[in-house]
């Protein structure tokens, strides 16, 4: 098929921040962007050439929006599998509703990873109290019993630490399918943002460090300050998966790193990626370019870094008192501010975030914190 050239008109199912910045990359280099989500003046709204409002479930809308666009592409993966469906043939959808049945189930995402010969925690198919009492029997304790749709910081997980915690835990997560994994003593989370092309080319930003606060993410530093030999085995496991999920588009691989240098797939997303947004600052072609060149059938760009990068995420509790010194955080050298207009800062939501470029990661990451904490001068 042939690409998707400059003055075409691409669709993103989803409105939040990722989608902005997709469509913000997307319009500089010439295209228009609609934008479909229940949501009224979203993230992706506001840039976006046409906001569509409607429920998913609404297909006929969803039909009629494939109708006005050259291509699909989502900026979250839980999008139901009607619609995917309702966008009919006409259209090219990517990544794939093959790729999306995938990754928006824990149980399929974690078969898909071990069929694939990748590194899983131990991990157990949970469909009642039965079956979570066996799982908990071969995967041990402690273990995470996550629920098997609608997961992500977090949401829809519970640890068990003891087997006669178990009744609990299953009523916790509504008594849904789920899966049992064993708790990984990792030293430090990774992620690896690829991306793959039409063709089958894929290029990675290697490998990004990145620590969780209250299972959100916090800040990432790039590069991670791992071994050269984790280094590499992180991004051989992002090559596979992308290769093995024939994905087109941006893949992201999180992943655990043990204390003896292992490194253990936790979960994939297939879309750009949290910890990729210091990709717009510190690489020739940002996560968000790669993902529209890899919708379009274009060649992707260079994942070349400009140097070591960190980022820190602003969340809503940043405006518990009051609106945050923005000047103060901009006169950190070296710091930029990308924040996601949405108007109201709720507890743990995602506003913003500041990217700092430096000479070393560490210096990287001392700058982003320090702007980020001059938001409040005290
Ligand atoms: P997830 O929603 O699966 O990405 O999990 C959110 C966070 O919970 C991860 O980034 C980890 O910090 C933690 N977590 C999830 N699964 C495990 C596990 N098997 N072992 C240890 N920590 C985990």
């Amino acid at each position: 098929m042939a690409a998707i050239l400059p003055g075409a008109t691409i669709g993103v199912l989803g409105s939040g921040q990722l989608g902005r910045m997709f469509a913000i990359a997307a319009r500089r280099l010439g295209y228009r962007v609609h934008t479909f989500s229940p949501d009224q003046d979203s993230p992706t709204g506001q840039v976006a050439d046409h906001e569509v409002t409607a429920p998913y479930d609404d297909l006929e809308a969803v039909a009629a929006f494939a109708r006005g666009v050259s291509a699909v592409t989502f900026e979250f993966e839980n999008v139901p599998s009607t619609t995917v469906a309702a966008l009919g043939g006409a259209v090219v959808v990517r990544p794939s509703g093959q790729v999306l049945h995938v990754t928006q189930h824990r149980v399929r995402e974690k078969q898909f990873l071990s069929g694939a010969g990748l590194p899983v925690a131990r991990f157990a198919v949970v469909t009642d109290a039965a079956s979570l009492a066996e799982g908990l029997a071969t995967v041990g304790v402690p273990a995470i019993l996550k629920t098997a749709t609608f997961g992500y910081d977090g949401k829809g997980q519970v640890r068990i630490d003891r087997p006669g915690h178990a009744g609990a835990a299953w009523a916790t997560i509504g008594q849904q399918p789920a899966v049992l994994e064993k708790v990984v003593d990792f030293a430090c989370e990774v992620s690896v943002v690829g991306a793959r092309s039409v063709d089958g080319d894929v290029q990675h930003y290697g490998v990004i460090e990145n620590t969780h606060r209250r299972h959100i993410l916090d800040v990432s530093v790039s590069p991670a300050r791992v071994s050269a030999a984790t280094t590499e085995q992180a991004v051989e496991i992002a090559r596979a998966a992308c290769t093995a999920l024939d994905v087109v588009g941006v893949l992201c691989v999180e992943m655990f790193v043990t204390h003896d240098g292992a490194v253990i797939v936790n979960e994939l997303a297939p879309r750009p990626h949290n910890s990729g947004h210091l990709t717009i600052d510190a690489h020739v072609t940002s996560q968000f370019e790669q993902q529209l060149r890899a919708v379009c059938g274009l060649p992707l760009g260079s994942t070349a870094a400009r140097g070591p990068a960190a980022m820190a995420n602003l969340l809503g509790d940043e405006w518990a008192d009051g609106e945050p010194d923005w000047a103060a955080a901009l006169a950190v050298p070296s710091v930029s501010l990308h924040l996601y207009g949405k108007s109201t800062p709720r507890a743990g939501r995602k506003m913003g975030h500041l990217t700092a470029t430096a000479p070393t990661a560490d210096e990287a990451e001392r700058l982003v914190r320090a702007a980020r904490a001059a938001l409040h001068p005290r």
